[in-house]
C-alpha cells in the first residue's frame, strides 16, 4: 500500500466524504434555499451519478492512499437509491476503519436497522430546532420535528451511536433554540454539536452578524449548565468538545467562522457527480469520473489523486476568518460559568 504524502502544510489524507445525491427534500434556508433550489433547478441527471461500481472503486484507490474514514453525505443520502449496498461494498474495503452518514434523518427511522446491517457504523442527524414553527421554518418543507427525533431512537437503538446531533445556529432564526436542545440532549447519550453558520457560497445571503460565536453559545450553555474542556478525540477533528461538569455528557462546537481548523484538515471530498474537491469552499475540483469512464487504471487513478493532494494548499477559512472576523475566541472563563 502507497502511503500518499501530505499536501503542502504537511496535511495527510485521512477522510473522504463522498456525496451520493444533489437532492434533498428539504429546501433548509442556510443551505438549498428554495428562490434557488426550486421547481425549475436542474438536478444532476441519473447518468452523471457516480455508480455504486465506480464509487467503491475510487474509495478503495483513496483507502490505498491511506484514508481510514469514510463519511456518505449530500444533499440528503438515504434518498438515494438502494444505499445499504453502497455501504457493505464499502465495508468490505481493506483499512477503512470508520463509514458514518450525515443526514436530516427524515427517512432513518425506517431505514437505521438495515443500514446498521449492511455494515454502516455511525450516524450524524441534522436538526436545527425542537420547537416545530422554528424548525419547520428552516428546513422549508413542512417537516416536523418528531420524524427526526424518531430517526435519532431508531439509530441509537440500531447501533449506530453515539449519534451526533448537528445544529446549524443562525441569530435571529433558531438562537433560541441552543439551550432548549441542550436541555433535551444532556444525558441522552447522544452528543450535540453546535455549527456556526457559514457562507457556502453565494446562495444562502451569509452575513458574519447572522453568525452566533462558538464563544457565545459555550457562555450561553456553561452559564446554566457548567461545562470543561475535553481533549480532542482524534487529531484534525472539527469539533471542539466540552463536558458536562454534573457528568451529563457531552457537546461540541464546530467553529468554522471563528475558530477555523484549515490546519488539521485531513479531508478531500467526492461530489455526486465525480468532482474531487480539497476544501469545503473550494470553488471547483476535479474530475475523477472522467478518469474512470476513460477507463483508465486504479494505477492512473492513484496518481491523479496523489498529483491533486500534494499540490493541496487550501486554507479558505483561515484566510476569511482572519481578514473578516470582529468576533472573541472562546474565553475559558465562560466556561464552568
Ligand atoms: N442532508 C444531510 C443533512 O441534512 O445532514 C447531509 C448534507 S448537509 C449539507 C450536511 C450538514 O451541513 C448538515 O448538518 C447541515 O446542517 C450543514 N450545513 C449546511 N449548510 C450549512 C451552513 N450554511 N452553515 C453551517 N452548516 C451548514
Amino acid at each position: 500500500m502507497t502511503v500518499l504524502p501530505s499536501d503542502v502544510l504537511a496535511r495527510p489524507l485521512r477522510d473522504l466524504r463522498i456525496s451520493v445525491t444533489d437532492r434533498c427534500q428539504f429546501r433548509c434556508t442556510y443551505c438549498m434555499p428554495r428562490e434557488v433550489f426550486g421547481r425549475d433547478f436542474a438536478f444532476l441527471p441519473r447518468e452523471d451519478l457516480l455508480t455504486f461500481e465506480e464509487l467503491t472503486r475510487i474509495a478503495r484507490v483513496f483507502a490505498g492512499l491511506g484514508v481510514r474514514k469514510l463519511r456518505l453525505t449530500g444533499g440528503e443520502p438515504l434518498l438515494r437509491h438502494d444505499l445499504p449496498r453502497l455501504i457493505a461494498d464499502l465495508a468490505g474495503i481493506g483499512g477503512i476503519q470508520d463509514i458514518a452518514l450525515t443526514t436530516n434523518g427524515a427517512l432513518l427511522a425506517r431505514s437505521a436497522r438495515t443500514l446498521a446491517d449492511a455494515g454502516l457504523h455511525r450516524v450524524t442527524v441534522s436538526l436545527d430546532s425542537l420547537d416545530d414553527a422554528v424548525f419547520m421554518a428552516l428546513n422549508d418543507a413542512g417537516f416536523p420535528v418528531a420524524q427526526v427525533l424518531d430517526g435519532i431512537a431508531a439509530a441509537a437503538a440500531a447501533g449506530l451511536g453515539p449519534v451526533k446531533v448537528n445544529m446549524v445556529v443562525k441569530r435571529g432564526g433558531n438562537d433560541r433554540s441552543i439551550l432548549p436542545m441542550a436541555a433535551h440532549f444532556r444525558g441522552s447519550g447522544h452528543v450535540l454539536r453546535f455549527i456556526e453558520y457559514m457562507d457556502v457560497g453565494t446562495t444562502n445571503g451569509w452575513r458574519l452578524d447572522d453568525v452566533v460565536p462558538a464563544a457565545e453559545i459555550i457562555a450561553l450553555i456553561g452559564a446554566q449548565w457548567p461545562l470543561e474542556p475535553l481533549p480532542a478525540s482524534y487529531p484534525g477533528e472539527v469539533a471542539t468538545r466540552y463536558r458536562y461538569r454534573d457528568g451529563a455528557g457531552e457537546i461540541g462546537i464546530i467553529a468554522s467562522v471563528t475558530q477555523p481548523f484549515c490546519r488539521g484538515c485531513t479531508r478531500a471530498r467526492l461530489s455526486a457527480e465525480g468532482q474531487l474537491y480539497t476544501c469545503l469552499f473550494a470553488g471547483s475540483g476535479h474530475d475523477l469520473r472522467a478518469t474512470l469512464r476513460s477507463g483508465a487504471s486504479d494505477q492512473a487513478l492513484r496518481e491523479q489523486i496523489t498529483a491533486i493532494w500534494t499540490m493541496r494548499t487550501d486554507r479558505y477559512s483561515d484566510r476569511r476568518t482572519r481578514a473578516t472576523s470582529r468576533t472573541p475566541k472562546v474565553e475559558m472563563s465562560h466556561i464552568g460559568g
